[in-house]
């Protein structure tokens, strides 16, 4: 396993000093914005307003972008987050802000005590660098139970996931079924680039993980992120070690 991190500048983008908002983009932007807020409004309107409806926010960009979407146009959705329990210190400073921000309470979940108890037990505390089998292991413990925990009972999902990001996301739809979790999922942001992303955080003043400025275009648990290097994807950060066409964490595979 190769655990050195690149010092190339990436070509990822910094929202420290770029993109520059040009009136196009601006414009593009505000297009797009629009389109995906009718969209959620849409999306309250066919599956219902009693808390049907839930957002998964795991604090990337994408999920800042309509954290801000949802909470400024005070819309009926719900919004949950995952606690790994291995999370970066920034992360957590960010859900801190995030509330404070829009004055909200998220819905957190954490993983079952017993599981995490009993794998680090007959694993070891690091053991997802060792294998495929038993990295998807701790993702299944850490993230994909509770996530079913979350969608109990929901009728439909909303993720922040672009086409772009990675090969296991390049042909996302805005709308499909997600069989393994019985319920309709919703990806508003698949068709914006990373540059969009980054101008509507900063054309909205939007609060977002400091890690971004340290070249993480992806962040997941700390032991599994790092920073990526000049033309790498945004996800080859995550899971480095693995092929890139294996690495998702079961939250958002195909059945
Ligand atoms: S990203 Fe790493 S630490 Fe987090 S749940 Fe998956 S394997 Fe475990």
């Amino acid at each position: 396993m190769n655990t050195e991190i690149s010092l190339l500048r990436p070509a990822t983008i910094n929202p420290a000093t770029s993109p520059e908002l040009t009136a196009a983009l601006r414009t593009t932007v505000e297009a797009k914005s629009q389109a995906a807020l009718a969209l959620l409004q849409s999306i309250v309107e066919e599956f219902g307003r009693q808390h049907e409806v839930t957002f998964a926010n795991s604090f990337g960009a994408e999920d800042m972008v309509l954290t801000d979407l949802i909470l400024r146009n005070k819309l009926p959705i719900e919004i949950f987050s995952l606690d790994t329990g291995r999370l970066p210190t920034e992360t957590y400073d960010l859900m801190a802000q995030t509330e404070k921000t829009y004055s909200t309470r998220l819905r957190v979940l954490f993983p079952r005590l017993d599981a995490v108890e009993n794998y680090v037990q007959t694993h070891g505390i690091n053991a997802f660098y060792e294998s495929v089998e038993l990295r998807k292991a701790c993702c299944h413990m850490r993230k994909v139970e509770p996530l079913q925990r979350a969608l109990d009972g929901k009728k439909a999902w909303i993720t922040g996931m672009r086409a772009e990001q990675s090969a296991t996301r390049a042909e996302l739809p805005v709308r499909q079924h997600d069989e393994s979790n019985g319920l309709e999922k919703f990806n508003p942001l698949s068709g914006w680039t990373e540059k969009e992303v980054w101008a509507y955080i900063r054309m909205h003043n939007v609060p977002y993980n400091k890690l971004h400025d340290q070249f993480y275009p992806s962040i997941g648990c700390a032991p599994c992120t790092r920073a990526v290097a000049m033309g790498e994807d945004v996800r080859a950060g995550r899971w480095w070690w693995e092929d890139p066409t294996s690495k998702e964490c079961g939250l958002h595979v195909k059945k």
